[in-house]
């Protein structure tokens, strides 16, 4: 399926929103965009009034519209840009890309209290059922129903505009940059780790791979106090940003697997005293493999990266040592404490911001052209 069709055009979408449309493999094309309303509790007076306003509403009580103004490439966004799938998420009509972004209210529902326009906000992308067990439980992450921007068939936030529920929606500090709160999405992949993990002030941490994530899950574990990290690549440009970042040590090793025994030892070394958790940010056979045998009796594995979706790894020798493998799916709960980190100076993403992009048909393809291209592309950011 190399296309998935045309996007029908709205004459008359006065608002004139455009978003960045995914139509088919490395097809991207601005088209307008009508914002839909949400999925909101209707009641009698709220079916009167969308009656009376001749279909005029689009906001729900408790959802605002926001004016994108910064907006971050994720892995799974080129994943979905290159081969139209990420995992189980298959796009199988025209879908607006995007999910790490920040911008500005422009209107609020008519029960939002929290939030005003003109409010600067950060956006978290999901929005969970809030019915079933999981989410009842505070696992919202893990919720069947979630409904996530820009992971098939729901729409992202590659637009001018979009429509979301203001509990969802938090507000920046004054010196915390649209751009710092688009990067509260990544960031929160490696702080939801680390509070899975338990990093504390006496956790020594290894990270597999220097890639936009192993960056953030550095960044994240410091500020959970973390005393010694060493981060672990093939590419040594990856590794002296890691190192510009505050990793106590770096260490480069390869692809080949009959070097990981070697390398096994050097990350040890590298330590020079036991590794409580380890994040494989790759998910490789190799790097968990690396990781299961590094980390140390008694220790953590979290697998972040999801590169391989089965794995031969040395579990048996990890289990006979009680390691235990953590996994994680995205994040819950995590935007305050991002926010927090940011305003207070504990954590600066600044420096993970490499290439910034307009929002213009060529610009959203030289911005995923370059993203995909890795190399020396950490996060590839939209300033819309
Ligand atoms: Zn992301
Ligand atoms: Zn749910």
């Amino acid at each position: 399926m190399a296309h998935v069709g045309e996007i029908q055009v709205d004459e008359d979408d006065g608002e004139n929103n455009m978003a960045a449309w995914l139509l088919g493999i490395k097809t991207l094309k601005i088209q307008p965009y009508h914002l839909p309303p949400l999925a909101i509790e209707w009641t009698i007076e709220l079916i009167l009034s969308y009656v009376v306003e001749q279909l005029s509403v689009v906001l729900g009580p408790h959802d605002v519209k926001v004016g994108i103004k910064a907006l971050g490439i994720c892995g799974s966004d080129v994943h979905h840009f290159k081969t139209m799938r990420c995992a189980n998420f298959i796009v199988k009509k025209p879908m607006v890309i995007g999910h790490e972004c920040a911008g500005i209210i422009e209107e609020v529902g008519s029960e939002v209290k929290s939030l005003a326009v003109g409010d600067r906000v950060a956006l978290e992308p999901g929005i969970s059922c809030q019915r079933c067990n999981l989410c009842r439980d505070g696992r919202y992450n893990l919720c069947p129903e979630m409904k996530f921007f820009g992971s098939p068939p729901t729409n992202g936030s590659l637009a001018n505009k979009v429509v979301h529920p203001a509990n969802l929606c938090f507000k920046l500090p004054e010196n915390v940059s649209l751009e710092e709160g688009a990067m509260c999405e990544p960031l929160s992949v490696g702080v939801h780790a680390c509070r899975r993990a338990e990093v504390g002030p006496e956790t020594n941490v290894l990270i597999m791979g220097a890639g936009p994530i192993g960056l953030v899950t550095l960044l994240a574990a410091r500020a959970f106090g973390s005393p010694r990290i060493v981060i672990v690549d093939v590419d040594d440009c990856r590794l002296s940003i890691a190192k510009n970042l505050g990793a106590d040590e770096i260490v480069q090793v390869s692809t080949n697997i009959q070097d990981m025994g070697e390398e096994v030892a050097k990350i040890q070394n590298a330590m020079a005293s036991k590794i409580d958790v380890s994040f494989d940010c790759v998910g490789f056979n190799k790097t968990m493999s690396t990781a299961l045998n590094a980390t140390g009796t008694g220790g953590k594995v979290c697998l972040i990266g999801l590169a391989q979706s089965e794995m031969t790894i040395p579990l048996t020798m990890a289990a006979v040592r009680e390691v235990d493998v953590i996994g994680i799916f995205r994040y819950r709960n995590t935007w305050p404490l991002c926010i927090e980190f940011l305003r207070t100076g504990k954590i600066d993403v600044k420096p993970l911001i490499t290439h910034r992009f307009g929002f213009s048909q060529k610009g959203i393809e030289d911005a995923f052209q370059t993203s995909a291209a890795g190399g020396n592309a950490i996060k590839v950011m939209f300033n819309l």
